[in-house]
């Protein structure tokens, strides 16, 4: 397959925000392609090379990738680097310096799909001393046999900044409308959810139809999505919810882990499906030791502990342990873990996701032996409103966040990458007079003046709502941020940086810079309010007003784990809201 014609998909796809349109765009064009090569299409319109859980990224410094430009187009780097000074973007760069190229040269055979997704491979690959220079190469290679277009393409896609504006879930409304129809739409989902890996669903749809995609099950060594829990504000709301009767566990806050068990080997990844398993060895042993089973995928929340008290510590300590590649071992003495398990999603190779919360529970209980390092989640089966808020402040008590209830019920399967009420989340913040944590993603920035003059006054923050899926804003942050981080912000933002606001991003404010909805941060306010200039909810409670987070502060905590799409969502600002009115009456 020519790489010719996946460009002219993303010039499609470029002209146009509307989400239907790309589906069709993109549908018509996963019709088009080679079965054998669709894989490789649909990671790079993800703008990656593999699945997230393979921890090998794209993202070339600009620097090396300008380079390989100017010697492509034998433009000169003085040229190059103005122009990327006055674009901000090497894959416009790209086009302007090729266009002129175009005229004075012969393109030889055109570009193949498979080339250009093995040089990028090889790219990504390359490490160790001389491989900036041989990255440059490879890259000046590929770049010399391409059209502007595709120039354009590859220098984004290379250095991390593909953005099409195409969410995951388009590519797989897109991958049902073009082989089987929109109402298989949920099956293919289920199958990314439980795979993780959009390449694999799409190959097995172009190969062996809906049937086949059927068929993708959990498997070890590949993480599933997390399910997700939905928030409610009154242990009887809760009760109603799930029939009068459900299970409630303790809420640990910590880091949440999913393990890989496979004949004595076991790997540990992230609700971001990034691999931890070299910064928990202490986990990994406790699992090794605790789980008895051939094959297993658990999951649990992991919390710091004070060993000498047996206390939980603020989960910020386990960011200590996070990130790390060196000194590993004095953090697993400095911070020390206890994993608290909470599912089973396999065991022994059987699949466990379609079976009953509590035949998961008793899977997970017949293969685990608690010890200091892996116990199994205080757990216990509720029916009255008084008996939840007794548990409830023991929970407190020992240092949790509240309870998790989860439902019972026949249907109550793990729902991998749903958010929903089979599990819903009662935190203590509730019962205070302050409201809970949320988590927004940054949009945009003002201008900072006085003492931050150059630097940003203040972030224009948003919630995610998934029903329209865009990015609505909720308030303007500018507290909670030490002198420090404030002077990093403009870089930690430099690569999402954009011209104009994102077309997700739905505000009736103008930010003076915009970027794209990915870094989240941790956000504690006073209360919420109705509001006229933001967009969260509005027109839920009143027409002409939305919902805004007053006197916002971080927390200080980046929350790295999470990306856009997993911010808070506009839904759950509106049921606090909700709760928050119900406290004042
Ligand atoms: P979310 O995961 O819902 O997007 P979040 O990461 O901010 O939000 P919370 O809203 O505090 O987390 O609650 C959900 C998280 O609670 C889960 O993702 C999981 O990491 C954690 N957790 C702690 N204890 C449990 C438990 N017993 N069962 C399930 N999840 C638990």
């Amino acid at each position: 397959m020519l790489f010719r014609e996946l460009v002219d998909t993303y010039e499609r796809l470029e002209a146009t925000s509307s989400r239907l349109e790309m589906t069709e765009i993109l549908a018509e064009a996963f019709r088009r392609f080679d079965p054998a090569e669709i894989r490789m299409a649909v990671y790079l319109t993800q703008g990656q090379l593999y699945p997230d859980f393979v921890p090998l990224k794209l993202g070339m410094a600009d620097k090396l990738a300008l380079k390989a430009i100017a010697f492509a187009s034998g433009a000169g780097e003085p040229l190059v680097q103005e122009l990327m000074r006055k674009e901000g973007d090497p894959g416009l760069v790209a086009y302007i310096v090729f266009q002129s190229k175009k005229q004075t040269t012969l393109f030889s055979e055109p570009l193949t799909l498979k080339r250009a997704y093995e040089t990028l491979e090889a790219i990504a690959r390359a490490e160790g001393g001389g491989s900036q220079e041989h990255k440059v190469k490879l890259l000046a290679k590929l770049l010399s046999d391409a059209s502007p277009s595709e120039a354009k393409f590859l220098s984004r896609v290379i250095t991390g900044r593909m953005r099409l504006g195409v969410s995951t879930m388009t590519i797989v409304d897109a991958l049902a409308v073009a082989f089987a129809s929109k109402e298989d739409r949920d099956a293919v989902e289920r199958a990314f959810n439980v795979s993780s890996d959009l390449g694999l669903v799409a190959e097995t749809l172009a190969l062996h139809g809906l049937e086949g995609v059927k068929g993708i099950r959990v498997q070890v060594n590949r993480p599933l999505r997390a399910m997700l829990a939905e928030r409610m504000s009154s242990p009887e709301e809760i009760l109603e919810r799930m029939g009068g009767r459900c299970a409630f566990e303790y809420k640990y806050d910590g880091v949440r882990l999913q393990a890989h068990i496979c004949d004595g080997e076991v790997r540990l990844f992230s609700r971001k499906l990034d691999e931890l398993t070299a910064q928990f060895p202490d986990v990994v042993a406790g699992l090794k030791r605790a789980v008895h089973a051939r094959s297993a995928i658990v999951e649990g929340e992991c919390v710091p502990v004070d060993t000498n008290t047996g206390e939980f510590l603020p989960f910020q300590e386990v960011s200590h342990r996070r990130g790390r590649k060196y000194g590993v071992h004095e953090a697993v003495e400095d911070y020390p873990v206890k994993l608290f398990l909470f599912d089973c999603i396999l065991k022994d190779g059987e699949d466990l996701t379609d079976k009953p919360f509590l035949e998961r529970r008793a899977a997970l209980t017949s293969i685990v032996v608690p010890d200091e390092t892996v116990a199994l989640s205080e757990i216990r089966l509720l029916s009255s409103p008084a008996e939840v808020q007794a548990f409830f402040q023991e929970a407190i008590r020992d240092g949790c966040e509240g309870l998790m209830a989860k439902s019972v019920a026949e249907n109550s399967v793990y729902r991998a990458g749903n958010r929903g009420f089979l599990w819903i989340k009662y935190k203590k913040e509730y019962r205070s007079e302050m409201t809970d944590t949320v988590d927004l993603v940054v949009v945009g920035a003002f201008a900072g003046r006085g003492k931050r003059r150059g630097l940003y006054g203040a972030l224009l923050m948003a919630t995610y709502d998934p029903a329209t899926d865009t990015f609505q804003t909720v308030s303007k942050l500018g507290s909670g941020f030490d002198d420090a981080t404030l002077a990093a912000l403009p870089e930690m933002l430099a690569n999402d940086r954009l011209a104009a606001r994102h077309h997700l991003v739905d505000s009736k404010m103008e930010a003076d810079f915009w970027f794209q909805p990915r870094l989240v941060l941790e956000v504690r306010g006073a209360e919420i309010t109705l509001s006229p200039i933001h967009t969260c909810c509005f027109g839920a409670i009143r027409p002409d007003a939305g919902l805004a987070i007053r006197f916002p502060r971080f927390t200080g905590r980046f929350r790295e784990d999470k990306e856009g799409r997993d911010a808070t969502t506009s839904q759950e600002i509106l049921a606090m809201y909700q709760a928050q009115l119900k406290r004042v009456e």
